[in-house]
């Protein structure tokens, strides 16, 4: 047998070693590390770990992982310890307040998807999602029963996507020409940051938030500092109630969430909303029409929820009867 290629071997090593890499983000950024480097650069291991109560060895070793991992820059001082700053890409997306933050996000996989996946050999054994083992519950509705079950984690869910969605929604929102629309519904636009993109990138729209009342009593939390009064909120379910009324409907990450049988229910009922003109904005990660990638979705779809990852394909199949327009655009997450 020949030897293995070297870039194999470090691939599947990279693979290995992916989940090591993740947490030492995930760990970094819950114990502030990157907030507290961004106020107080230059410290070393020592005043760090003092500032984020931690063991020296334990905060050293996370420092230099960090730094491996282009998280952090160190900077070698005559017969001293190193110090620690801030890199670009930390700077850019880990801060607690910085405009394209991924904290919240990264907050909910360290919560939440992590330990669904660290039963991921039951998930695949099972065909079905691992809540109960992951959080000592059945989900039957994951919104009501795991992310929305209490105040904190409700606003934890919240947080998370409104930071991916911040990062991620000028992409969405200016993928298309939506001169022609003048009133956008944005289904389960949660805190509304997507629809301030929109807003945002076309001054002739208003925007419609729709969700669950749980979300829309939150959704003042989430305000830019600046209110637009393109964006407005009404709260109700997608499945029993009636749609408000617009030129342009949005499903940002909302179809792989369902079963079948609910996509086709939320999908007849933007259909039947819909006139002469209307259109519908669909933002998923779409897999490749031969489902080999891209590898986000087809790795998110092992958490097993009750939806799927689909190909574009997929969802025009399943739809509308050519009732409106269909954009499709990839969304990132
Ligand atoms: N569209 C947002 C984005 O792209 O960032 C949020 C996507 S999040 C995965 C799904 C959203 O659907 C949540 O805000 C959730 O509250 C909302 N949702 C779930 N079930 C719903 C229902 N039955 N009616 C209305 N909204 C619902």
């Amino acid at each position: 047998d020949s030897e293995p290629k070297k870039d194999d071997l470090q691939r599947i090593i990279d693979l290995m070693d992916g989940f090591k890499a993740s947490k030492a983000l995930f760990t970094a950024s819950k114990m502030c590390v990157f907030d507290l480097l961004q106020s107080r650069p230059g410290l070393d291991a020592a005043q760090v770990a003092q500032e984020i109560k931690a063991s020296v060895k334990g905060t050293a070793c996370l420092l230099e992982a960090c730094v491996s991992l282009g998280l952090l820059k160190s900077k070698p001082r005559a017969c001293q310890k190193p110090v620690y700053e801030n890199t670009d890409l930390s700077s850019h997306f880990l801060l607690s307040d910085a405009p394209f933050s991924l904290r919240g996000y990264i907050q909910h996989c360290n919560d939440t998807v992590w330990p669904l996946f660290s039963h991921l050999e039951s998930a695949v054994r099972e065909g079905a999602n691992q809540c109960e083992k992951a959080f000592g519950k059945t989900s039957k509705d994951m919104f009501q029963d795991t992310f929305y079950n209490s105040q904190e984690a409700k606003l934890r869910f919240m947080n998370a996507m409104h930071s991916i969605a911040k990062v991620t929604g000028r992409a969405v929102a200016t993928a298309f020409d939506l001169s022609s629309f003048k009133t956008a519904c944005d289904l389960g636009g949660c805190t509304g940051a997507m629809a301030y993109e929109f807003t945002k990138a076309h001054p002739g729209l208003s925007v419609t938030v729709f969700d669950l009342p749980a979300v829309v009593e939150m959704s003042e939390h989430f305000l830019p500092l600046h209110t637009d009064n393109r964006v407005s909120f009404v709260a109700g379910d997608f499945f029993k109630d009636d749609l408000p009324k617009a030129d342009l409907y949005i499903l940002a990450r909302i179809l792989h969430d369902w079963p079948d049988e609910k996509v086709g229910i939320l999908l007849s009922k933007i259909a039947n909303a819909c006139t002469a003109g209307c259109g519908l904005l669909l933002s998923e990660i779409f897999l490749d029409e031969d489902r080999r990638g891209p590898s986000r979705g087809l790795l998110q779809a092992l958490s097993m929820s009750e939806g799927k990852q689909s190909s574009a394909t997929d969802v025009t199949d399943n739809t509308l009867n050519n009732t409106c327009d269909i954009l499709m655009c990839n969304a990132h997450s």
